[in-house]
This record gives structure tokens, C-alpha cells and sequence, in this order.
């Protein structure tokens, strides 16, 4: 979740036609529909009504059985997301409701996300592209990000969406690891990070913009979307994928080397439904807003998958978070289920409950959060705020969606992330002194006891589990250990068998919800002329959770100031994107390393928070 510019409340659902909405009109043939309609009313019973019977009853043969399917055992996410409503009752309720950066909103009915997929898809097959390649998508939350996602379902490419605040480095890295065939973006993200990398990416055969003509026109090796989009047929019918054909890959952080891409099947919609019901209390007909952007992994499994699998109406904003933009939202477009980060909340709490006061949010019946860890003060908070609390729930990019959580039917336990989803079964395992996990003789995992601090790890097995990293079957298998899936978190288990989150058992950050591998920001800090080696923690941070903090060592020659701390902070920015680059460059003297070379990164943060330094034992004298 990213959060920051600002905007100021609109009356969103007030505005006639405008220009998005024309836009939107060619886009789709129709013209946008009516003001929404009021979700269903805050007594609806939950999905899930008794945690320990579901859990008993529960099984993904059965879950999978409520969806769809296509003839011959086939299986594929934007049949299950948007013909099924389309081809029904929901036809016209709208599937996305967008607000764009100056209020205005535009709706895509599900028949009319039908036809905008069934285009997306036929330019798709017009330009030769075949089944399994990958289409990257680099915008903001505009509509055509969300047609181009289900479009290349349709197709039965692979949707890989990328991070709007990404800089030319993290873009190029991944469209590269991603054997990028196509990529979708605005003329402006092209022009200013994109272009450039043409030369050292021979595989990217189309580039399709979004922008006018005449900006389209003069700018060479690209098409122009809309264009093709207008040629394309009203109707494609869906590929027949297999439920393990790849679908989507999201790219995540480690703490060491490049991002990995985690393969995702058609099959996880199995899982995205699933969850929607269950965790996040989808009923059709609801208004669901999920923060989240596409370019992380939230954003796509819930920001547009599960909701439309169940005919919810999903809002869409294109801003970043402002306090009086957000209770604007979910007052006037009534949004009954609302799926946010910690970071917004402790943002939201800052301007104190009273402004939450000033709005009517009555069609709120549940609120969820995910991401980093829940405070219990925000837990609370909610509960002051919306009169109801948040509750938490805990997944990753490779589990594909969400293994633990609180559900509507059960009571939050403030802090803790909740406990594992019907058909998930989660432990706690012990780790040695190298943060490896603890064999028994038997080649076993050795299992914690109740309420002992270890490493998450669940039994592999749901549908929406990843099925590799894209080139790197080394990483992918040294995730699987004696039988269960090596979470990477440090959490320990109460007596109820409710999860609590302790630490992340490796170096990587997260910042305002957003994963960041420091061996990345490393690495392009060394790209500066000054620096001769750096190393980067996550600091931590009331609101953000953590910041990125950098510690450089210069080159010989060059004087640690003021000025040389700008520059390396706008050439990080330059790099890396706003959402990547660090926030805070130390200049130090040595950066620690251990024997064998690496950066021990725990001792910068220890140092840094006045901490403990731990076992030196490793560590290179003179560090
Ligand atoms: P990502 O793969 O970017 O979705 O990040 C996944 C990581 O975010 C997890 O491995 C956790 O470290 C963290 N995370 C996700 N949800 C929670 C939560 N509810 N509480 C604490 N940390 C979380």
C-alpha cells in the first residue's frame, strides 16, 4: 500500500459525464451507468459463521466445485471474475467503480468488463502473442490496468503488473527476469522510464500506450491501445487454461540477489473466492474497496480477482491516500467491505476519530487489514472511528492469498493475526542458531511448543500456493522443508491457537506495506560514483512501519556533506523509484561483513537503534 500525495473530498458519486467517462465510453461501447446502489444491509449474516465447524467441514474439493469451470476440466480466472456475471443476473451491476485523481467516476458494468476483456484479449491474439507469454502492465489504477489484467486472463497470457513507482531499475530487472513479450503503459511512464530500455530488451515485441494520437504517433516502436482496441471484436470467448497453466506473476523481494517472479496458476482463483467469502465477508452486491494497488500482490488476488469471482462492485481509486479523500470515498460510494493497510490506518488515526465522525459510513459492516503488523491501538481505534474493529489478516506473495486471519464471526483479538483459513494448516517450527530450520532425526520439521517464538510454516496444498519462481528452481525448493512451506516470519502460537506476529526472520523491509529487498537498494547505490559499499535496513518508523535507511561508505576522494547526501538521495530516487529508494544515507566508516563478505545488516540496525549487537562471532575483524 502505497500512501502519500493528496486530494480533498469530492462528491464523487454527484458528477455527470466527463472526460474519463468519454474515455471510458469508447472504451467500453456504453455509456456509464446510474449512481451505485447501496450494498446489503450491515445484518447480513457472516459467510462464515462457526470457525471450528468450517474448519471441520471445509475441504477445496468442495470450494472448487462452486466455481464455474469451462468444458474439458478447463479453468480460467477472468471466466470465473467476469463472464459468470456477465452471462447472469449481475450482468449490469457494475463489476469497477473508478474515481480518478480530480474525483470523477467511470463504471464498468460486468458485460461491459466482457467486452473490454474480449478486445484486450483479441489485440492480444491480433499481435501474435501466444499462451503463457507474458503482457507486464506499468500504470497507475486507471481502467485500462484492470482490463488489461482480466483481458490477459482471457487470453491465457500471463498478467505481470508493475509497480507505477517503480524506477527504470526495478522495471528493467523485472521485465528482463519476466521475458517481457508485452508491456502496457502511459505515454508518460514510457517516455520517462521505459524508453530508454528498449535497446537492452530485445524480447519486449509490443509496447501499447495509453495517451492521445498524436503523442502516441511520434513516439517510435509503440501502439496506441485504444486503436487496436476499437479493431478488436466485441467477443472472445475465454482460453480453455488449465488450472496449473501460469496466470499471473508477482515479483517479490529477498534478501539477497535479484526479485524473484512467483508463478501463480488459473487454480488460485479456487483460493481468491475462497478467501473472499470466508475472510473478507464478499457477499454479491457489495461495495468492496481494496487500497491496494495492482502492482503488489494485494491488489490483484483482492483488488480485482476475489471480489468479482462473487459479483461484488469494487471502487477503485486512482489517488494515494488524503484523510479527507478516503472518508469521502467510503461515505458516498456506501462501501460495505473496505480492505486497507496498517500504514493508512495509523494515517487515518493521526487526524484523530473525530474526522472519521463527520461522515456518514454507515454501510461499513467490515473492516480488514494486511500487510505489516496491526497495532492493537489502531484495533481499537477502528472500533472508536468505524464502531467496528480491523481485523487482521496475515498472507505473503507466494501464498497467493490470504492463510491466516480474524474472521466477522469471531472476536479480534487485538494484535494477533488470527488463526489459519479452513483448508490451511499452520505451525510454528524451532530454528538453530543460523535461522534455519530445526530437523529431528526423522528428517521432520522440529514443531514449537505453544506460545514459543519460531518460523511460520504451512503445509503446502492450497490452491493458491505459488508454483515456482520463474528460472530459479534452486530458491523455490530450499523453501520446502520436511513436508511444509518456510514462511520466512518469526510468530509464535497462543493456547486458542491464534497466531501472533513477531518479526520478519529475514533482512527485508517493508515499508508502507511494500516489500524491498536491500541487496536491490545496495546495489544501485553502488552505481553512484561516491559510494564504495553500502548497506540497508529497514528503520523503524511510527507510521510506515519502516523506512529504508542506507549506510555508504565513499570512495576515496570524495567528502561526506549535506550536498553529497542530497545527491545520492536523488540519484537512489532516479534509480529506484520513490517507493523503493532509501529515505534516510548515514556516511559511516566501515560497513560490517562477515568472514565470508556478507553485509550483516542486523549489526547497522542494531547499532542504529542502540541495540545489542548479538553474536559477533562471524563477523570480519575491523567491522
Ligand atoms: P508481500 O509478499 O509483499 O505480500 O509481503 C509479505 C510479508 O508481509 C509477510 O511475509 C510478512 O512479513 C508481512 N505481513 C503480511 N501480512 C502481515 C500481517 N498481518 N502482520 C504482520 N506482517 C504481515
Amino acid at each position: 500500500m502505497a500512501t502519500g500525495a493528496v486530494g480533498h473530498n469530492v462528491g464523487l458519486a454527484q458528477i455527470a459525464l466527463t472526460q474519463r467517462e468519454r474515455h471510458m465510453t469508447a472504451f467500453t461501447g456504453q455509456h456509464a451507468a446510474e449512481p451505485i446502489h447501496k450494498g446489503p444491509a450491515s445484518g447480513l449474516a457472516p459467510n462464515l459463521e462457526d470457525y471450528d465447524l468450517a474448519r471441520s467441514q471445509f475441504s477445496w474439493a468442495s470450494a472448487r466445485a462452486e466455481l464455474a469451470g469451462l468444458p474439458g476440466d478447463a479453468l480460467n480466472i477472468a471466466y470465473e471474475a467476469v463472464d459468470r456475471q456477465a452471462d447472469g443476473p449481475l450482468a449490469d451491476t457494475v463489476a469497477l467503480r473508478f474515481l480518478d485523481l480530480g474525483g470523477v467516476a467511470a463504471e464498468l458494468t460486468y458485460a461491459q468488463l466482457k467486452r473490454a476483456t474480449s478486445r484486450f484479449a483479441g489485440v492480444l491474439e491480433q499481435l501474435g502473442v501466444a499462451r503463457g507469454e507474458r503482457v507486464f502492465v506499468l500504470a497507475g489504477r486507471i481502467p485500462e490496468l484492470y482490463v488489461a489484467a482480466l483481458g490477459t486472463l482471457r487470453h491465457g497470457s500471463v498478467f505481470c503488473p508493475l509497480f507505477s513507482a517503480f524506477g527504470p531499475e526495478p522495471i528493467e530487472q523485472r521485465l528482463r527476469l519476466g521475458d517481457a513479450r508485452v508491456l502496457v503503459t502511459t505515454v508518460t511512464l514510457y517516455t520517462r522510464r521505459v524508453a530508454g530500455l528498449r535497446p537492452r530488451l530485445p524480447g519486449l515485441a509490443h509496447v501499447l500506450l495509453i495517451g492521445s494520437d498524436a503523442e502516441i504517433e511520434a513516439l517510435p516502436g509503440t501502439d496506441d491501445l485504444r486503436a487496436l482496441m476499437d479493431r478488436a471484436p466485441d467477443h472472445r470467448e475465454p482460453a480453455a487454461t488449465a488450472p496449473e497453466d501460469m496466470a499471473c506473476l508477482h515479483f517479490t523481494s529477498g534478501t539477497t540477489g535479484e526479485p524473484k517472479g512467483a508463478v501463480h496458476v488459473h487454480e488460485a482463483v479456487v483460493g481468491h473466492r475462497a478467501t473472499g467469502r470466508m475472510v473478507l465477508d464478499l457477499h454479491p452486491g457489495d461495495i468492496f474497496w481494496c487500497t491496494a494497488d495492482p502492482g503488489w500482490v494485494t491488489g490483484t488476488s483482492y483488488g480485482i480477482i476475489a471480489p468479482l469471482t462473487i459479483g461484488a462492485t469494487c471502487v477503485v481509486d486512482e489517488a494515494e491516500l488524503a484523510v479527507d479523500r478516503w472518508y469521502g470515498i467510503l461515505q458516498d460510494q456506501h462501501v460495505t467491505v473496505w480492505y486497507t493497510a496498517p500504514t493508512a490506518l495509523r494515517m487515518l488515526m493521526r487526524a484523530g476519530a473525530e474526522v472519521a465522525h463527520e461522515y456518514d459510513l454507515s454501510a461499513l459492516r467490515f473492516v480488514a487489514s494486511v500487510g505489516e503488523p496491526l497495532n492493537p491501538e489502531v484495533v481499537h481505534w477502528g472500533q472508536e472511528a468505524f464502531g467496528l474493529p480491523v481485523h487482521d489478516n496475515w498472507w505473503q506473495t507466494e501464498t497467493g492469498g490470504i492463510m491466516i486471519a480474524n474472521y466477522r464471526s469471531m472476536d479480534v483479538r487485538p494484535g494477533s493475526m488470527g488463526r489459519p483459513l479452513p483448508g490451511v494448516e499452520a505451525d510454528v517450527c524451532r530454528r538453530d542458531a543460523d535461522d534455519k530450520p530445526l530437523l529431528a532425526t526423522d528428517g521432520s520439521l522440529e514443531l514449537a511448543s505453544e506460545g514459543e517464538q519460531g518460523e511460520l510454516v504451512l503445509r503446502p496444498g492450497w490452491p493458491s500456493m505459488f508454483r515456482a519462481y520463474l528460472g530459479d528452481p534452486v530458491r523455490y525448493s530450499e523453501r520446502f522443508v520436511g513436508g511444509w512451506y518456510l514462511t520466512g516470519d518469526l510468530v509464535r502460537r497462543d493456547a486458542d491457537g491464534y497466531f501472533w506476529f513477531i518479526g520478519r526472520g529475514n533482512d527485508v523491509i517493508k515499508s508502507s506495506g511494500h516489500l524491498i529487498g536491500p541487496f536491490e537498494v545496495e546495489s544501485a547505490l553502488l552505481e553512484h560514483e561516491a559510494i564504495g559499499e553500502a548497506g540497508v535496513i529497514g528503520k523503524p518508523d511510527p507510521v510506515a512501519g519502516e523506512i529504508v535507511k542506507a549506510f555508504v561508505l565513499l570512495n576515496p576522494g570524495f567528502e561526506p556533506d549535506e550536498e553529497l547526501r542530497r545527491d545520492i538521495l536523488a540519484f537512489s530516487r532516479r534509480r529506484l523509484g520513490a517507493a523503493v529508494a532509501p529515505r534516510e544515507i548515514d556516511f559511516v566508516d566501515v560497513v560490517p561483513r562477515n568472514r565470508s563478505g556478507k553485509i550483516m545488516r542486523r549489526v547497522l540496525k542494531a547499532r542504529e537503534l542502540g541495540l545489542p549487537e548479538g553474536d559477533l562471532s562471524t563477523m570480519e575483524p575491523g567491522s
